[in-house]
């Protein structure tokens, strides 16, 4: 069974796995393409209702990938997608976004991220298009991406009337310096910390992972992983998978959860 949580401070309740889509839309011939959009598929129909991509990925062939997955459900699913860093002035990031409805085929975008900090655009130029954006019903939720926690304070101090609903950066069992401050800061603001690369891209430390717990509650190192990286309340994490069985794999991945002692156990490996 899925679990769900609260998207920052909104009632929106996502997907604790959500589905990265970097990569995607690199295919060779139409049947690779096939296999992207069902494995997506296959995730919407065990539950997972949010979906990550990216105006870069795939030169924008990932939103084409998400935009086939996502025809007939749109309205049941929560598409985040990013602006590029070399797009945050204003008009840039409004054409960005009007590029990216075009190749997802809706009229919406859930959650509009900021994919990295641009240090040469003021900050408050990218917010102001990013409220317009909301404004005008384009965009629903604003997030931000890769993003140090001062650069999140300054983005939340920018915006009038929305806030920042999340923080995507990289968090897994192996890549941890988001520990040290931005999981607490997201934990104590009710900011939600998009967890990207959490099966550390594939390279799963299958012999790091305690045989007793695989065993136990019969899960794989990777859905392991997957419990482990969203143990706290304030995580969601978007594995990526191009294969129906992974799919599935990530998907189930929390349908139980560990004692606090057996996370404390996974910790310390
Ligand atoms: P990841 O999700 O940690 O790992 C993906 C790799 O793991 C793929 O090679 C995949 O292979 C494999 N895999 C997936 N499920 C598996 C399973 N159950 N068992 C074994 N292997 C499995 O890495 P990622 O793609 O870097 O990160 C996830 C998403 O985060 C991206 O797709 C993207 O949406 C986002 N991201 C964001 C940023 C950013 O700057 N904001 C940066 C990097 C990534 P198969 O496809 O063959 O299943």
């Amino acid at each position: 069974m899925m679990e769900y949580r609260r998207l920052g401070r909104t009632d929106e309740k996502v997907s604790t796995i959500g589905m990265g889509t970097w990569k995607m839309g690199v295919y060779r011939n139409p049947s690779e393409k096939a296999d992207e959009v069902r494995a997506i598929k296959t995730g919407f129909e065990l539950g997972i209702n949010l979906v990550d991509t990216a105006e870069v990925y795939a030169d924008g062939r990932s939103e084409q990938v998400v935009a086939e997955a996502i025809k007939g459900i749109r309205n049941d699913v929560f598409i985040a997608t990013k602006v590029s860093a070399e797009h945050l002035r204003h008009d840039d990031v409004i054409e960005a976004c009007e590029r990216s409805l075009r190749r997802l085929g809706t009229s919406y975008i859930d959650l509009y991220q900021v994919h990295w900090p641009n240090p040469r655009v003021p900050i408050r130029e990218t917010m102001t298009a990013m409220e317009k954006l909301v404004t005008d019903g384009k965009v629903r939720y604003i997030g931000v991406s890769n993003f140090s926690v001062q650069q999140t304070t300054a983005a939340r101090d920018a915006l009038a009337k929305s806030e920042i609903v999340s923080n995507q950066v990289e968090y897994s069992m192996v890549t941890r310096w988001a520990e040290a401050d931005v999981l607490p800061y997201c934990e104590n603001e009710n900011m939600t910390l998009i967890a990207y690369s959490p099966l550390a891209r594939g390279n799963i430390p299958q012999s790091r992972i305690p045989k007793k717990l695989t065993e136990k509650y019969g899960l794989t190192p990777a859905q392991i992983m997957l419990s482990w990286v969203t143990r706290s309340n304030a995580v969601l994490a978007i594995p990526k998978s191009a294969r129906i069985q992974h799919a599935r794999e990530n998907a189930r991945s929390v349908s139980v959860r560990f004692t606090q002692s057996e996370y404390d156990q996974m910790t310390k490996v």
